[in-house]
């Protein structure tokens, strides 16, 4: 033994996805084993996944009948299905909670593994974008604990390691800056979703590309931390690094910055997730320094409306997260599918700020309500304001 601890089995929500397969990847490598994995549908994925691990309980959340047939024809009574089976897995006792979940259904089974003492390793955005005050509440009152596979939240994780809160003067996410850098409002009004999805450093699903594209990811990023490290907004800032080495930094009170860096791969933050306080060797070369060519800029806000959009609803706080999640995703959802031009994913945002009232959220049904109302009034923007562009 080389006084290594024990690592806890991990369940893996969202293992179809690119999160949940590079989870399961990193797990092979240190021998971790699985104690159940959950996708949304009974997919050809889903099966593949589950022979690898044999062991491992199975959760399809929504199969269509015939994927549900064939999951129990091939997996007998380790599959379960719906959404009491999936909440179930992600509070099984003594594991490790993968939460990569896509969407606003990753909610609950963060609550429910942090009620179980689970560490969530948290892939999902909405937990802290669209649930912020429900989850930390829920953080604060257990056993559980959060750790960010974001990589930038990684990244402010590892730097703040050892450190005192009352030591950090403020967190600067690093931002990609996207395709789009350096073009203006008018300029983007025409760019294609092709143009959209071609990401510069980092492989990703859609909506998250797009999101990187009009800076909306980083917004979340934003909330996320405020989250997840109880900083004000006023101390969070967003610097453009277009190489995505660096992947995030913070300044300390003394004017020192310390700063995370390493190649894009989500293998790492995944691994450090899910093995910290220890660090694991990884089947990684390291990066070069030599090689590396690294700038920074301030982003441009008149450009990206959606970066000052998210600090707006992150002051402002209750509700306002969670519009703002809900309407993006209506809104990029539009643009993929030509509905409305890029640079209307903000107005469409902005304008469904603007209708609801800012309520308290104390649950998470409220946030779910708070989602659909939302969707709502996004939806009908774009049918009003859609294919005029
Ligand atoms: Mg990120």
């Amino acid at each position: 033994m080389d006084g290594a601890t024990q690592l806890k089995p991990l369940t893996i929500l969202g293992v179809t996805g690119s999160i949940g397969r590079q989870t399961l990847e990193v797990a092979a490598a240190l021998q971790i084993p699985i104690a159940g994995i959950a996708a949304n549908r009974g997919s050809d994925g889903l099966l593949a996944s589950a022979r690898r691990v044999p062991e491992s309980a199975v959760v399809a959340v929504d199969p269509t009948p015939e994927e549900a047939d064939r999951l129990r024809a091939a997996l007998g009574s380790r599959v379960g299905f719906g959404r009491d089976a999936l909440i179930r897995l992600a509070a099984t006792p003594n594991t490790i909670t993968v939460n990569a979940v896509v969407g606003a259904a990753g909610l609950e089974p963060t609550i429910a593994a942090l009620g179980a003492g689970n560490r969530v390793a948290l892939a999902n955005k909405e937990s802290l974008v669209a649930g912020g005050p429900v989850v930390a509440a829920a953080a604060a009152g257990g056993e559980g604990e959060i750790i960010p596979i974001d990589s930038e939240h990684s990244a402010l994780w590892q730097c703040l390691v050892g450190e005192r809160a009352d030591s950090v003067r403020r967190l600067i996410l690093t931002a990609s800056g996207g395709p789009f850098r350096g073009r203006s409002r008018a300029e983007m009004a025409t760019v294609s979703v092709e143009e959209a999805l071609a990401h510069p450093t980092w492989s990703m699903g859609p909506r998250i590309t797009i999101d990187s594209a009009t800076l909306m990811n980083k917004a979340f990023e934003v909330i996320e931390a405020h989250y997840l490290y109880a900083i004000p907004y006023e101390r969070i800032d967003v610097v453009v690094h277009p190489q995505s080495i660096v992947h995030s930094l913070v300044e300390f009170v003394d004017g020192t910055l310390k700063a995370e860096l390493g190649d894009p791969d989500m293998k790492v933050p995944i691994q450090y997730a899910v093995t910290y306080p220890e660090r694991k060797p990884a089947g990684l070369a390291g990066f070069d320094l030599t090689a590396a060519d690294l700038t920074f800029e301030e982003p441009d806000r008149a450009s990206f409306p959606c970066l000052e959009l998210g600090y707006w609803a992150g002051r402002t706080g209750r509700s306002a997260p969670a519009v703002l999640n809900a309407a993006d995703e209506i809104a990029v959802a539009a643009f993929l599918r030509g509905a409305i031009p890029f640079p209307a994913i903000a107005d469409v945002v902005a304008s469904t700020l603007n209708h609801l009232p800012v309520v308290d959220l104390a649950s998470v049904d409220d946030v779910l309500a708070i989602d659909e109302q939302a969707r709502k009034i996004a939806a009908e923007y774009v049918e009003v304001n859609g294919g005029s562009g």
